[in-house]
């Protein structure tokens, strides 16, 4: 199978620095790109799709997995992707105009699961736990992608295998691509299984590879080497479209963030998918700087026991700037590129505070006595728009888009757009209230 994947590779993109691709005469390269240029020919090499009888027989079969629950009604505002025909679409990448590239970041709990689509193509990173199985199904289902070009398991724990046999009941598979070929579980096993189904098997792709999605480009970036620890054999992987990118970290920690770094790769990216969930071994400074996300989204599960997103992880995003988004609070994140820049919608809650939980436990509010105990509630999002802003006197800054406020002298005001800036004379406890969390560098 690794064949396969290279034969992708040498088909979607000749790139320098891989010597095979140049021994590959260019004749033949004329006669792959003849045969191939044909619609949907490019994503089976060694067989077409299954026809759909067959994969609706196997769904009656496997009725523990597919139940037609259906229990995603919430998401009426990822609008974009519910149309079947743009999922059908045959359109040719390089002639393609106003396309627009989707990635999903799907409401899986304590799990990781992302849908992307570019002109008609599609990938899945990761589907949730086994119990997702279902809302994975029903995800696919509900905007007619019955065909995934690519399915990545970034590695094999449950949280990320699981819910992937719910898709490949419901939709065919191009290529797949893991960690790992084998491992020892039931989760894992099941979606071996289910692959055999459709005659698949896993790839394990190195980094470097690149393969194109519609008229977005993914490159691997990791793992660089194996490690025993599962979450540092997460593939990470880049997509580019125009001039937005997303960075999918998996469950990488800090070795392999490390790693990834020292391979020099641009890693600058619009919106990154924080690894392993928030939890404190990711997310390590020097890698977040070589990302300088204007989004980070972390897929969390609502109460979990792993106590993510760490506050260690929410503060240094919030000295990075970026604009954190949460699937425990906000549901289905689901973004749309343009090819210049993202727009994003979610479930619910759009305007809450997403770094809540540090409001709550950080030092930095408990080493300022309150003036008045204030109530020590959730900070609910109805920051209505404080307009009674008669005192004079400025008190702090306030950034209304990553929803923080500063000293008025905080060195990190000088990156602060213009429109995102808002003077106050308000009191600490006040602007705390209106969902605002205190930047990492001043400590207001
Ligand atoms: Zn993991
Ligand atoms: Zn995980």
């Amino acid at each position: 199978m690794r064949n396969i994947f290279n034969f992708f590779r040498d088909k979607l993109r000749l790139y320098p620095g891989s010597k095979s691709v140049l021994l590959i005469p260019v004749s033949a390269l004329l006669v792959l790109v003849t045969l191939f240029s044909l619609p949907n020919a490019s994503t089976d090499d060694n067989s077409v799709d299954l026809p759909q009888q067959v994969i609706e027989a196997q769904q009656t079969e496997d009725t523990e997995i597919v139940q037609e629950t259906d229990k995603s009604d919430k998401t009426e505002s990822a609008g974009l992707s519910e149309s079947p025909s743009v999922i059908g679409s045959t359109a040719d990448p390089n002639t393609a105009t106003g396309s627009v590239l989707e990635v999903h970041f799907i409401d899986v709990g304590q799990a990781d699961a992302s849908l992307i689509l570019c002109d008609g193509k599609s990938m899945l990173i990761d589907g949730g736990n086994s119990a997702d199985s279902n809302l994975i199904y029903t995800y696919l289902k509900k905007r007619g992608v019955d065909h995934l070009d690519y399915i990545i398991n970034t590695h094999p724990h449950e949280d990320h295998v699981g819910g992937l046999a719910g898709a490949l009941n419901y939709a065919s598979v191009g290529t797949a691509m893991g960690s790992i070929t084998e491992y020892d579980s039931r989760a894992f096993s099941n979606f071996v299984s289910y692959l055999e189904k459709q005659n698949r098997s896993i790839t394990v792709p190195k980094a470097g590879d690149t393969f194109s999605l519609g008229s977005a480009d993914v490159v691997i970036l990791g793992p660089i080497r194996n490690d025993e620890n599962m979450n540092n054999n997460s593939i990470v992987l880049k997509i580019t479209f125009g001039k937005t990118s997303f960075l999918f970290t998996g469950d990488a920690e800090r070795e392999e963030e490390q790693d990834i770094l020292e391979m020099e790769y641009d890693l600058k990216s619009t919106v990154l998918k924080v690894g392993h969930h928030g939890s404190e071994t990711s997310s390590s400074y020097p890698f977040l700087r070589e990302i300088m996300p204007e989004y980070a989204v972390i897929s969390v599960g609502k109460k979990n026991s792993y106590g993510h997103p760490h506050e260690s992880v929410l503060s240094r995003l919030r000295d990075a700037d970026a604009k954190v988004l949460r699937t425990d609070m906000q549901g289905d994140i689901v973004f749309t590129s343009d090819g210049e820049t993202v727009s994003y919608t979610v479930t619910r809650n759009a305007d809450v505070d997403t770094l809540g939980t540090l409001s709550e436990t950080t030092p930095i509010s408990q080493a300022k006595p309150e003036s008045t105990p204030t109530p020590t509630t959730t900070p609910t999002p109805s920051p209505k728009e404080d307009q009674n802003e008669d005192k004079t006197e400025i008190s702090f800054v306030l950034n209304t888009n990553t929803k923080k406020f500063h000293l008025p002298h905080c060195a990190s005001l000088k990156r602060m757009s213009e429109k995102n800036r808002k003077e106050t004379g308000l009191t600490r406890d006040e602007i705390i209230s209106q969902g605002y969390s205190p930047c990492g560098n001043c400590k207001p």
